[in-house]
């Protein structure tokens, strides 16, 4: 009687309106952490990712402009040595610079002179001097102008430093590197000084085409790489964000299993409670159901804290050598009963004749063998035939289980491993199972570097496949 009033008690449809407006809310708040999170690192990245580009960009600048203005200031060095031995070797003094052949200073024009723009076909050496924007001029030792060569810009200082590089502007602020050397006649006085200069204009222009290139090009791999951040960091999020919904589930699973029996001992009580007076049998009726539903949650909670165990001692596992005919006689020896109260003819199959030894903890190999055992017999119906199979394939040792049993469908078979996943809940749930067998007989079977797998077909039987690494 207490059982009816129970079993319409935990029938009722579950009052989880607050409870699911609260995990809709939590989710929503779980996707925009991720969100954020996912936000921030790609900002991060991205923002590293720019500044690494920003330095190099600037790097290939500096080196690319440092190249070109050595390679000009070498041009314009091979172009003044050549034009100040020329010079020295024909002339010692203003009056004699007529002399210098015109092949080599074509359009030489003397203070004084009036002279018009540069000759167009120059020779030898100087040639490429007068392709470039250059100029020459020669000047005394008190700084007057004495003659001219190449181009002519406006209102240029003469000489400016002792130091024979300078940098300097004409009129228009357009800029000149020029280098100065002294000319001397036979008794090494200086008589004058040539300076060969060159504009800068069109090294300015091919800068600022490599200024612009380069910011073009920074600019396009800022926007890959910000779009590359955020899907890279989409990525690194996304196992994250996995494992934070797997524990998730398995929080609510495991609360969920949890609140069953103990749901039912509270309506168990209740019931009984509201009684007005209460028998000798009810209240053996009730302490039934009460101790049957503690060893249910003795039972979850215990397999809770083996899985739990099993992640966290993976490699610190106490493993010793483990006899697998003596674990499996034993389990026959334990589950015959069972297999008889339920017409199941339970039966052992050894095609190795040597003791099979393996590496492992007892007490694990003995519990996932049972949880096989224990499932196959639970899913044959009466009349069923359970057949546990040991042999040995090459270094491997293999359990199978195999039954004549329900089967299981194909898109089921890879979920029955997974944490609370239950075929048929409402069958297994009176069985008082919790559907973390599988689960925790998989992770024992890693934890001995070893497999599990199930091979099924709906209605004929299912074979599952235990293999171990032998010892010997
Ligand atoms: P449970 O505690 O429910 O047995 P398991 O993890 O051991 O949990 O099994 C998960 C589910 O796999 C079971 O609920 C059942 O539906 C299915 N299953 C396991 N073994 C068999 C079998 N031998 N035949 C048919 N179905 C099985």
């Amino acid at each position: 009687m207490v059982w009816d009033i129970v079993s319409t008690l935990l029938n009722r449809p579950p009052v989880t309106s607050s409870d699911g407006l609260t995990d809709m809310k939590n989710d929503k708040l779980d996707h925009r952490l991720f969100r954020q999170s996912r936000l921030r690192l790609a900002v991060w990245y991205g923002g590293v990712m720019g500044t690494i580009l920003t330095l190099l960009g600037l790097g290939v600048y500096r080196a690319i402009s440092h190249a070109h203005e050595v390679t000009i200031d070498r041009e314009i060095a091979s172009a003044a040595d050549a034009l100040h031995d020329a010079i020295e070797a024909t002339a010692s003094n203003p009056t004699q610079l007529s002399r210098v052949p015109s092949q080599l200073l074509p359009d030489l024009c003397l203070a004084g002179e009036s002279c018009i723009g540069p000759v167009n076909s120059p020779a030898s050496q100087v040639q490429d001097a007068y392709q470039y924007d250059y100029y020459i001029r020669i000047v005394d030792a008190a700084g007057q102008l004495i003659a001219t060569g190449g181009i002519r810009p406006e209102g240029l200082p003469v000489l400016t430093s002792s130091d024979p590089w300078q940098m300097i502007q004409d009129e228009q602020g357009q800029e000149y590197h020029q280098v100065a050397i002294a000319l001397e006649d036979d008794s090494q006085e200086i008589w004058a000084y040539l300076l060969v200069g060159r504009s800068f204009q069109d090294f300015d222009r091919y800068l600022s085409s490599v200024r612009w290139s380069l910011l073009i090009g920074l600019l396009l791999a800022l926007a890959l790489v910000t779009a590359a951040s955020w899907l890279l960091s989409g990525l690194a999020m996304r196992p994250i964000y996995q494992s934070y919904s797997q524990i998730q589930q398995f929080t609510a699973d495991a609360a969920h299993e949890l609140r069953t029996p103990l749901a039912a001992i509270r309506a168990t009580v209740e019931s009984v409670l509201g009684l007005p007076s209460v028998s000798e049998e009810d209240a053996k009726e009730t302490l039934v159901v009460v101790d049957r539903q503690t060893r249910r949650l003795t039972s979850l909670v215990s397999d809770l804290l083996l899985l739990s165990r099993l992640d966290s001692e993976k490699r610190t596992l106490v493993k010793v050598p483990c006899c697998l005919q003596d674990i499996i006689s034993d389990i026959v020896e334990e589950m015959a009963a069972f297999a008889i109260r339920e017409e199941i003819a339970l039966a052992i199959d050894f095609q190795t004749l040597t003791p099979l030894m393996v590496l492992g903890n007892e007490e694990q190999l003995y519990r996932l063998m049972l949880n096989l055992v224990n499932n196959a017999i639970t899913y044959t119906p009466a009349g069923g035939k359970v057949t546990i199979t040991l042999k040995r394939e090459q270094q491997q040792a293999q359990i199978l289980v195999s039954d004549t049993g329900v089967g299981i469908a194909p898109e089921q078979q890879a979920k029955i491993f997974d944490r609370f996943y239950r075929v048929d809940a409402a069958r297994a749930g009176q069985a008082g199972n919790s559907g973390l067998g599988l689960a925790i007989g998989q992770a024992i079977a890693k934890a001995h570097h070893g497999s599990l797998s199930v091979t099924s077909q709906l209605g004929i039987g299912s074979k599952f496949t235990l293999s171990l690494p032998v010892l010997l």
